[in-house]
């Protein structure tokens, strides 16, 4: 056996070179990486972004939503055989600390996660990663299904954060990847309108057909208005921010109903205006969102039982020869690409 992996070494370049098999240790299983999903922030080390706040950290490689098939099963592990096909959840919390004992594993500092430096990810053949983080998939699911568990992981969570439930109207700013999968986590949990805003036509459509009632296009229609008539002058009980930019994390307020929750997903990086007076006046409340944690069993059943459809989210499949075009498709081609997957043979 040969491990070969896409190995950033430049802005925008992938070489493939041959690295060693890894080690399979105590508690450990080996893997055979089969798909891997597109991640916004595997994008932003892609084009060069991310090595601003991780200088130096070229040769890379990036992938941290990964399915795949058991090929070696290590010392100590229970419950994980060879031919298993599985999902592997890309963060390794420390397990000791009183956020992994408080079950928030999430907030671990010690968190050792895929494709952030100096963690190498997924693009490549082969991995040995700890089997307490390993999920096995039911027979009616695919290794493509088992790495879109992750993506799925964040819609789930943020829904959980908001606490959304049966009859809860929604309102999702952002219709990208992260935008879709709180789509189908707060379908899942009973959401009785969600409404979703976008400034892209082929994305709100998208959204529509996963069963969101209303799309508004941002660029085409004052949002804060819209919503407030779809919503009877009331705004959303949940209100939620996936598309990271300032300008939707402002009109959060604006349209969060009086008491209602505002869920804040996206990655916003720099400060950003924002009315307070929205949130003491409706006494809302602003929660934030950081990855996820104790999900995948959910995701699991959720995707097997049929009640979420995750692979509807997918708008490219790549060999995993063409894993640098995946990518600039993605980056060059926002419009059409939600969610890209690599597949390895
Ligand atoms: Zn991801
Ligand atoms: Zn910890």
């Amino acid at each position: 056996m040969k491990n070969v992996a896409a190995v950033m070494t430049d802005i925008r370049k992938f070489e493939f070179k041959e690295v060693p098999m890894p080690v399979v240790k105590e508690g450990e299983v080996g893997i055979a990486i089969k798909d891997v999903g597109l991640c916004g922030s595997d994008l932003h080390f892609f084009n060069g972004d991310a090595l601003k706040i991780f200088p130096n950290s070229l040769p890379f490689i990036l992938g941290h939503e990964c399915g795949g098939v058991i090929y070696e099963v290590g010392k100590g592990v229970e419950g994980l055989k060879e031919g298993d096909r599985v999902a592997i959840e890309p963060g390794v919390p420390c397990g000791r600390c009183e956020f992994c004992q408080s079950g928030r594993y999430n907030l671990c500092v010690k968190v050792r996660f895929m494709a952030v430096p100096p963690y190498n990810g997924g693009l490549q053949k082969y991995i040995s990663y700890p089997a307490h983080m390993v999920y096995r998939l039911p027979e009616n699911m695919s290794t493509m299904e088992g790495a879109l568990l992750e993506p799925l992981s964040v819609g789930l969570h943020a829904a959980a954060r908001g606490e959304v439930t049966l009859g809860s109207s929604v309102t999702i700013l952002g219709a990208g990847c992260i935008g879709m999968c709180t789509l189908l986590a707060a379908k899942a949990r009973g959401a009785s309108r969600i409404i979703v805003t976008d400034i892209v036509d082929s994305h709100l459509e998208k959204a529509l057909e996963l069963g969101a009632a209303d799309a508004v296009n941002s660029r085409k229609e004052d949002v804060v208005e819209r919503i407030k008539e779809l919503t009877d002058g009331k705004g959303a009980d949940v209100v939620f921010e996936t598309a990271g930019i300032a300008a939707t994390a402002a009109q959060t307020g604006y349209v969060v109903k009086r008491g209602g929750t505002i869920v804040m997903v996206g990655n916003i990086l720099g400060d950003v205006p924002f009315s307070f007076r929205n949130i003491y006046v409706k006494e809302a409340q602003i929660r934030g969102v950081f990855r996820y944690h104790s999900t995948y069993p959910a995701a699991i059943e959720a995707v097997a039982s049929g009640r979420i459809d995750i692979k509807k989210i997918v708008t490219g499949i790549y060999p995993f020869d063409d894993a640098e075009k995946a990518f600039n498709d993605a980056l060059d081609n926002k419009e059409q690409c939600i969610k890209n997957v690599i597949r390895i043979d």
